[in-house]
């Protein structure tokens, strides 16, 4: 692969600083595809902007696909990615439902542990921070008519990211959107796309300035059933049993999610992919039957629900406070992913 490196190192934001999302890392990947050359000139170059044709067809209309994974510079010195590969079969199944031409899962995987390698300075190593990797493909013809793009781009960035609780686990406040619905049987919902996005900004926002950390988004046909809870997957503890809802077309398939998944099956707890209304979990709440909620992302892993906001009510989840489980499953995942727990499911993988 041709790497060119930068002659003007950035300066590193000190770790307290980071936050998450907002610094870059000196290089970047990018690949062309052409339906001559197929995916072709792989290279690592400085971080710079893109030049892009203004009639570009992604500008217009939305054929962009990404991922978002972690490496994480573990206690023993090593540097870790967690389950990378679904990362990029999740990306070729999105491009598959983008009309996006797929690429080869080991070539992206080598790529990006290059360009990991060629920033491996900025990996911070501070407690809970970590290096977040955002893979995505654009849609780069000039062209307004609507159909297929020929020509795409797929570009990988780095950003170091601060820790995401700062002292222990807080409990969110959620809004249950009762009118903005984020996807549907049979559009996008679960494909990983930034096109699904746009359409969840207005309820976020408004949700935010309500006092709310995010939006609950409930079934686009009935508006009653749990879909996710803002960009991760939402969970429900019910007389000691898991419940999350189903992978049926609308919901992202984490990766976050499943690991939970396979981590409560390993601990014999119950665990149920299955439709869960809204109104169950109220009623599971008033008679105490729901104990904790919490959501799943690779962003912050663990996030734990202290109250929904529905129908006019404030529903508060297991006294506001962090449930057991909820707790155990953070500690292990992030225990698993900074090399403190042993990895038994062989998920993590040293650079
Ligand atoms: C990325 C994402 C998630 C979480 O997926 P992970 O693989 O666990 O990070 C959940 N919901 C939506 C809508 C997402 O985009």
């Amino acid at each position: 692969m041709n790497i060119i490196k930068t002659t003007s190192p950035k300066t590193k934001p000190p770790a307290d600083q980071l936050g998450f999302g907002q610094y870059f890392t000196d290089h970047m990947f990018l690949c062309d595809y052409s339906p001559e050359k197929g995916w072709h000139d792989a290279r690592i170059v400085p971080y710079a902007p893109l030049s892009l044709d203004p009639a570009s067809m992604v500008l217009h209309y939305g054929q962009e696909l990404f991922e978002g994974l972690k490496a994480y510079y573990g206690v023993d010195g090593k540097v870790r990615l967690f389950r990378a590969e679904e990362n990029f079969k999740r990306m070729n199944r999105s491009a598959m439902r983008l009309h996006v031409p797929v690429l080869d899962e080991n070539f992206v995987l080598s790529a990006l542990k290059e360009l990991i390698r060629t920033d491996k300075d900025w990996i911070p190593d501070a407690p809970e921070c970590s290096l977040y990797i955002r893979p995505f493909i654009i849609a780069t013809d000039p062209f307004l008519g609507v159909r297929g793009s020929h020509n795409y781009t797929f570009v990988i960035i780095l950003s170091p990211v601060g820790a995401y609780y700062k002292g222990g686990l807080t409990p969110t406040r959620i809004f249950v959107e009762p009118s903005d619905v984020r996807a549907v049987r049979g559009g996008t919902g679960d494909a990983k796309i930034g096109g699904n996005y746009a359409a969840t900004i207005r309820a976020q926002e408004n949700a935010k300035l309500e006092g709310f950390t995010q939006v609950m988004w409930l079934d686009a046909i009935e508006r009653k059933y749990v879909e996710e809870i803002g960009t991760s997957n939402a969970f429900f503890v019910i007389n000691d049993t898991v419940i999350t809802p189903p992978l049926n077309g609308t919901i992202l398939p984490g990766i976050t999610r499943s690991s939970v998944i396979e981590l409560l099956r390993s601990w014999g707890i119950g665990i149920k992919e299955r439709q869960i209304s809204i109104d169950e979990v109220i009623a599971a709440a008033d008679s105490g039957a729901l104990t904790e909620s919490f959501a799943s992302g690779t962003a912050a892993v663990i996030s734990p629900v202290g109250s929904l906001h529905y129908d006019s009510r404030d529903i508060v989840i297991g006294g506001d406070n962090i449930g057991p489980t909820t707790q155990k499953l953070y500690d292990t995942l992030t225990g698993i992913q900074w090399g403190r727990v042993e990895d038994t499911f062989n998920w993590t993988k040293v650079l």
